[in-house]
């Protein structure tokens, strides 16, 4: 296993509070409301990746795990010109694979190890990691059964990165919080899947909207870097200050 290296976003202020960009070996989860950005930047990550490492990417492909349909190559191929790549070899390094329920997304994942032991992957996507659960296991009795299946599917991803050193990226949506945002969340929306999702991913980012159009992004947990936020826009380019 390679190296930890640090995948820029595209902002630099929000590079500077995750201490250079989005870690490789470790789970990070991006979680906020819809239409916070949290699929744009992992367009954004999704090519940067590709990029040697002096040029702040990881030198490896993408595995993009979509469960909501918002992939989009079109978005690759803007922010590829950002970064002078040549279109076509950007889409050919982000493998995209269509998750239809929790069931498949777990067999998507089991299927990346075998992807990654045959080319060099940094990054690995699942955008949303945990809608699917949500709209299954929807009684109130089934809550344990839902957490214990969101345990197994974060358990094979926690495994990826372990053997093959890849940053994972989840997304996550939020619910009204119950306790109204006290105790842990200064905010009354809080991401879904409790306890689970926060044992299971080192870096907790809470992206929210800001002034006119700005988007802000909080560091909501890690065990090395500040609760500080950033402040970046989404363009057609991608993710920029
Ligand atoms: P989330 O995944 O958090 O629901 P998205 O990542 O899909 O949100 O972000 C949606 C936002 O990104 C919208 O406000 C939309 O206007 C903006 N956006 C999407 N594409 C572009 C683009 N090409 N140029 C500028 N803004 C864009
Ligand atoms: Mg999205």
């Amino acid at each position: 296993r390679s190296q930890m290296v640090q995948i820029r976003t595209g902002s630099a202020a929000l590079d500077r509070v995750l201490g250079g960009g989005i870690e490789t070996g470790s789970i990070t989860e991006v979680y906020g409301e819809f239409r916070t950005g949290k699929t744009q930047l992992c367009h954004s990550l999704a090519v940067i990746c590709q990029l040697p490492v002096d040029m702040g990417g990881a030198e490896g492909k993408c595995l993009w795990i979509d469960t909501e349909g918002t992939f989009r190559p079109e978005r690759l191929l803007a922010i590829a010109s950002r970064f002078n790549m040549t279109g076509e070899d950007v889409l050919e390094n982000v493998a995209v694979a269509r998750s239809y329920n929790s069931e498949h997304m777990y067999q998507l994942a089991m299927t990346a190890g075998a992807m990654m032991s045959e080319s060099r992957y940094a990054l690995v996507i699942v955008d949303c990691a945990t809608a699917q659960f949500r709209t299954e296991y929807t009684g109130r009795g089934e809550l344990a059964a839902r957490q214990m299946a969101l345990a197994k599917f974060l358990r094979l991803l926690h495994n990826l990165c372990n053997e093959f050193g890849v940053a994972i990226v989840i997304t996550n949506q939020v619910v009204a919080s119950v306790d109204g945002g006290a105790g842990m969340y200064a905010d009354p929306k809080k991401p879904v899947g409790g306890n689970i999702i926060a044992h299971m991913s080192t870096t907790r980012l809470y992206m929210k909207k800001g002034k006119a159009e700005s988007r802000v992004c909080k560091v909501q947990q890690s065990p090395s870097l500040p609760e500080a936020e950033a402040t970046f826009s989404i363009t057609q380019q991608g993710i920029e200050d």
